[in-house]
């Protein structure tokens, strides 16, 4: 794969037209054919000639490209040129209908099946797929898991199996469909009829799985290019997030669509009414609403101009709405895939779009704590952390984003020159004394017994004298004070990256309380420097440089008697040599 082939967001250019030389096809009607007289466009993109000539010969395919790029002209050409019926397995039940409808209108025969059907409509696409008069056929995943479905498949004509939204098979995934695991079937009943997987995820592990999962092991792979030139991609530092999203819609993005992702169902419904406060027509979306309004909400997105969609991650998948010009996120998403995907909708067409993601240190503990608290084994814990380690990085990176997310693709290129970070590189500063506080902070309140949240931690170090914290005696540790240096704010943001780095942990039990890693001995022990991203913030002027506050932050000095009882507390004999000399304020 290299630097730049085209994709969804770049006009497509001269000179990447592939066309299908009637010779290498069973028919006499060629792919390119299909694409002009049937779709109306004049030439193919990136790499699906390749992909529907690997499919019309026989072969399975999986295919890696981004939303936007074209994936259903993979199968769907496919489909139209081989004998017999494509079976297109799509989790966007809700989506049916609209594919159908538009397929039909170009003329092509096609239909579905699924659980919001009355008897005699699946009777009639049942009869019409055995009959061969059916082109494309659209199953939810579900239906495979009924024998029927299976039978019903067997007494007609297969042409090829697409499996969309592949990544739904991954169960570590950010969208996984169990159902997706049913689909085994396809390779064990059918072994002669070609497969293609197609899905907007791409990380390594994701296609592994995908092709373990559904045995497309010796299926030709495909992978576009994951650059989407014309988003912008912007992480700002949290304040009052929906205060920040009014402003940056009424400066940016005034009567343009876009869609607002909130992590709870009452902060989705909370924001649509701020927006709409605000002069700023918005509608909701999340499971939790009824049905038929949550179709009514979403088809006024796609037909009106100019709405914003507040939502949770269970809305998008599937939207083919060319025209989103921003994506917001209000809290972190739990990975980059998850976000690289959510992002992926805005600017399809081709045109100037936004990736707006606010970011503050509540994201971090309520992540942490909400991988603490989740079901499941260690392993999958371990991947979870994993994925918000990486979404992290991104978060506090002081390089270019765009580079950042396509290394985690596996894919390079230059700084991008229009995200926020290119656009204004954010300051690193030597933190190390700033987090040595900070850790020292918890320790002492570890060796209290006691474990407090990220708040009262910050109280403690800027000596803030509040009931809480002389009731419980908190301005009599020695810590207290020690980082009058810096503001509340510019602690919570250190607070913040140190969590990020994992120097820090949030208990289990929910309360949001911190507590020290591993990784931190290091650090108190002065073994390990910390770099701190300085935050970029647009209205807030800058008072102090942490910089130099940091490095005029001396050792208190009956450090080393402290430290001496420090080990002692900690057990410090158990690892002898390793032992750090902590340096604690
Ligand atoms: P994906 O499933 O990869 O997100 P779609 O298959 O929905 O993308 O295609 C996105 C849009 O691009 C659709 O409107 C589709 O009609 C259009 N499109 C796909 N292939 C071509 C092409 N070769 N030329 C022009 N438009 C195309
Ligand atoms: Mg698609
Ligand atoms: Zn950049």
């Amino acid at each position: 794969m290299g630097r730049d082939p085209p994709d969804a967001g770049r006009p497509d250019r001269e000179g990447s037209t592939h066309p299908v030389t009637a010779s290498a096809l069973p028919e006499t009607r060629t792919a390119l054919d299909v694409l002009t007289t049937v779709f109306g466009y004049d030439h193919f993109r990136g790499d699906q000639a390749e992909i529907i000539d690997t499919v019309l010969r026989g072969q399975d395919a999986l295919v890696l490209m981004p939303t936007g790029g074209g994936k259903s002209l993979c199968y769907q050409i496919p489909a139209l040129l081989r004998p017999g019926t494509g079976v297109v397995i799509s989790p966007l039940i809700a989506l049916m209908q609209d594919q159908v409808d538009a397929l039909s209108a170009l003329g092509a025969r096609a239909g579905f099946l699924n659980s919001t059907q009355s008897v005699p409509e699946r009777r009639a696409v049942e009869d019409a797929f055995l009959a061969g008069e059916l082109d494309l056929l659209y199953l939810a995943p579900e239906r495979l898991g009924v024998p029927e479905t299976v039978r019903l498949l067997q007494a007609g004509k297969v042409s090829l199996f697409a499996i969309d939204e592949a990544h739904c098979v991954s169960a570590w995934g950010h969208d996984f469909r169990p159902d997706y695991l049913r689909l085994t079937v396809l390779a064990e009943t059918w072994p002669d009829v070609p497969r293609i997987a197609l899905t907007a995820t791409a990380t390594r592990q994701t296609a592994d799985e995908i092709v373990r999962r559904l045995e497309l092991h010796d299926a030709r792979t495909f992978v576009s290019s994951f650059d989407r030139p014309n988003i912008t991609y912007r992480i700002a530092p949290k304040d009052s997030p929906r205060t920040q999203l009014v402003d940056l819609i009424r400066a940016e993005h005034t009567g343009d669509a876009g869609i607002v992702y909130c992590l709870s169902r009452a902060s989705v419904e909370t924001t649509a009414e701020h927006l709409n406060a605000h002069g700023i027509p918005a509608l909701a979306y999340h499971a939790g609403m009824p049905a038929p309004l949550r179709a009514a909400n979403q088809s006024r997105f796609l037909r009106e101009d100019g709405i914003v969609m507040v939502a949770t991650i269970a809305f998008g998948m599937g939207i083919d709405k060319p025209d989103v010009r921003f994506v917001a996120h209000l809290d972190l998403p739990k990975s980059v895939e998850g976000y690289y995907q959510e992002t992926g909708r805005a600017g399809r067409d081709g045109l100037p779009s936004t990736a707006w993601l606010a970011y503050g240190l509540q994201d971090v503990v309520q992540q942490r704590r909400m991988i603490d608290t989740s079901e499941g084994d260690a392993a999958h814990k371990r991947r979870m952390g994993a994925n918000l380690d990486a979404m992290l990085a991104l978060c506090e990176t002081i390089t270019c984003r765009r580079v950042q997310l396509l290394a985690y693709f596996g894919q390079d290129g230059p700084a991008c020159g229009n995200c926020d970070t290119c656009l204004a590189p954010p300051e690193s500063w030597d933190g190390t004394v700033a987090a040595q506080k900070v850790l020292s902070t918890v320790l002492r309140l570890e060796r209290q017994g006691q474990r407090y949240g990220a708040g009262h931690v910050v109280d403690i170090l800027t000596g803030k004298p509040t009931p809480r914290i002389t009731s419980l005696g908190h301005d009599q540790l020695p810590v207290f004070g020690v980082g009058a240096d810096l503001s509340a704010t510019e602690w919570r943001t250190v607070v913040r990256q140190i969590l990020a780095q994992g120097l820090l942990g949030v208990d289990s039990e929910g309360y949001g309380t911190l507590s020290l890693t591993e990784a931190a001995d290091p650090v108190l022990g002065g073994k390990q420097e910390v770099r701190l991203r300085r935050d970029v913030r647009t209205k807030t002027s800058r008072t102090r440089k942490p910089a130099a506050a940091a490095a005029d932050a001396e050792l208190t000095p009956d450090a080393a008697a402290r430290m001496e009882k420090l080990r002692a507390w900690r057990g410090a004999t158990a690892k002898e040599s390793g032992v750090p000399a902590y340096v604690v304020f």
